[in-house]
């Protein structure tokens, strides 16, 4: 945990052997509302990835929604305990799941946003070739209605909230969610720092755009935590760590190519949890 951030434990009932498609079987932990600032959360715990949550001075604005009704339940009450200023706004950091399925959990009042890529991804079919579930018109209400390209501000009264868009990555449409104030980035999938990288290609994502992406928004925010989906809170050294480990991997992947190597020995020169990741190192680079 975080040793900065102090935690406070909104709820506290434990989901037990409640099973879904991102929970494995196993229970879920409460979910939690870490404070990053008064008006700052980042929500952990509850089935799906980490988010957010962001009191301004008319509304909220949360960001990803985690996968399932209890989770979301728990975290409008949540919510609800800190302030009872209206959900205004969800912004999606990306189109996985975890980070979507529970849109429809939320009030149809709420306004849903995201990257214009990742709109589109929320129709795209899943890795096993089925349709998107978004595709039903009861879901409709719950898809993002507004997008953007590259930035989009959104103000709560006084305060601004800025989406920025640096690139191909992780998709083809993860966002930075920037709270200048707090010199804070909610980032999604676009940092994992104790399991290798995901990377979808069946998506569109691209390792090698990511380490661009990730590069890009170092150059243009200057935040300093980096809120992850599935990681505790980033810094700016760990983020190019990420990067130089991400480049060292996809140079390695190319010399292993050139000398004729094939897949199997080449991610057999890899930790075994990093073949995903290397098999699309390798598709890219043979393109
Ligand atoms: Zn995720």
């Amino acid at each position: 945990m975080n040793k900065n951030i102090k935690l406070i434990v909104i709820s506290a009932f434990l989901l037990l052997f409640v099973s879904n498609s991102f929970g494995q079987g196993r229970g879920a932990q409460p979910v939690q509302f870490k404070k990053i600032s008064d008006r700052l959360f980042e929500i952990a715990g509850g089935r799906g990835a980490q988010g957010g949550a962001y009191i301004g001075d008319n509304g909220v604005l949360i960001i990803d929604a985690k996968s399932d009704k209890q989770s979301v339940d728990q975290v409008i009450k949540g919510v609800r305990q800190i302030t009872d200023k209206p959900i205004k706004y969800l912004v999606s950091t990306h189109s996985d799941g975890d980070h979507i399925s529970g849109n429809r959990y939320f009030p149809a009042t709420v306004t849903f946003v995201a990257h214009e890529n990742c709109r589109k991804e929320y129709f795209h079919p899943k890795q096993d070739g089925t349709p998107s579930e978004w595709e039903g018109p009861e879901l409709a209400s719950f898809v993002p209605s507004i997008t953007f390209s590259d930035k989009m501000d959104i103000y709560l009264g006084s305060k601004k909230v800025e989406l920025r868009y640096f690139g191909v990555g992780h998709t083809t449409g993860d966002i930075a969610v920037y709270f200048p104030e707090e010199k804070t980035a909610f980032i999604g999938d676009q940092i994992f720092l104790t399991r290798p990288q995901l990377i979808h290609s069946y998506k569109g994502g691209n390792s090698i755009e990511h380490v661009k992406t990730l590069t890009k928004m170092l150059q243009t925010i200057d935040a300093e935590k980096f809120c992850s989906g599935h990681s505790e809170t980033a810094d700016r050294k760990n983020i190019n760590i990420h990067i130089d480990q991400m480049k060292k991997r996809q140079e390695k992947v190319k010399t292993l190519i050139e000398d004729r190597k094939s897949l199997e020995e080449i991610k057999s020169e890899f930790k075994e949890n990093e073949a995903r990741l290397i098999e699309a190192i390798y598709n890219e680079i043979r393109r």
